[in-house]
């Protein structure tokens, strides 16, 4: 089975891509987080990637294409997977297409803005395996340590104020479209984002399961 799941930042596309690799057993695919590991190792793609996504902008949809690629022709890929921050431009998603990608379901996560704003501004993130935890509506065990690794979590630097809202804009003029993008192949579905994760992820769970 392979899923997308669509969504502003920040509308918990991460945290239920886990919960979905968790129950399903088909791996989520973050092209944020092999970005942000990239970067970290000051790999030749995370050199040319930085500069995007510290603004706020996308990442070219060459690069991300290519990695995507790469990702997929893995061999744990092959009984499915979760795209999470993947395709963010048609043009993304039609790349897809001419891989030969089948999607069987898109799940666009939706959450109204000023909610959106309020969970980016408590989110943290390790800094060693980058699994996402948030301060009110997912916090670790301990403050500031990842639970999973036992690394430091700190506010990324793309979830800064003004970064957010750059994101938000960069959301609505490119990756907002792929709604009805996927509308008009019969594959979308909406799951409303829930005050609590486990009610998002019993929706979310539901849809998947359908
Ligand atoms: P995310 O963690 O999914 O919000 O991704 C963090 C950043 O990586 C984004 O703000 C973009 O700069 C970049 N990025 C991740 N996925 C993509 C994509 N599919 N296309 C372009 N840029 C991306």
């Amino acid at each position: 089975m392979n899923l997308i799941l669509l969504g502003a930042p920040g509308a918990g596309k991460g945290t239920q891509a886990e919960v979905i690799e968790r129950e399903i057993g088909i791996p989520q695919i973050s092209t944020g987080n092999i970005l942000k590991a990239a970067v970290k190792n000051a790999t030749p793609i995370g050199l040319k990637a930085k500069s995007f996504m510290d603004s706020g902008a996308l990442v070219p949809d060459d690069v991300v294409i290519g990695i995507l690629k790469e990702r997929i022709a893995e061999p744990d890929c092959k009984n499915g997977f979760i795209l999470d921050g993947f395709p963010r431009t048609i043009p993304q998603a039609e790349a897809l297409e001419a891989m030969g990608v089948t999607i069987d379901k898109v799940i666009s996560i939706e959450v109204a803005d000023e909610k959106i704003e309020a969970r980016l501004s408590g989110r943290r993130a390790c800094t060693q395996c980058g699994a996402t935890y948030h301060t009110v509506f997912n916090p670790p065990k301990t403050e500031g340590v990842c639970d999973k690794c036992g690394g430091p979590l700190v506010i990324r630097d793309d979830d800064k104020p003004e970064t957010v809202k750059e994101r938000l804009r960069v959301y609505k003029e490119k990756t907002a479209p792929l709604i009805d993008f996927y509308k008009g192949k019969g594959k979308l579905s909406v799951v409303i984002g829930q005050e609590e994760v486990a009610d998002t992820s019993k929706l979310v769970l539901e849809t998947v399961r359908a």
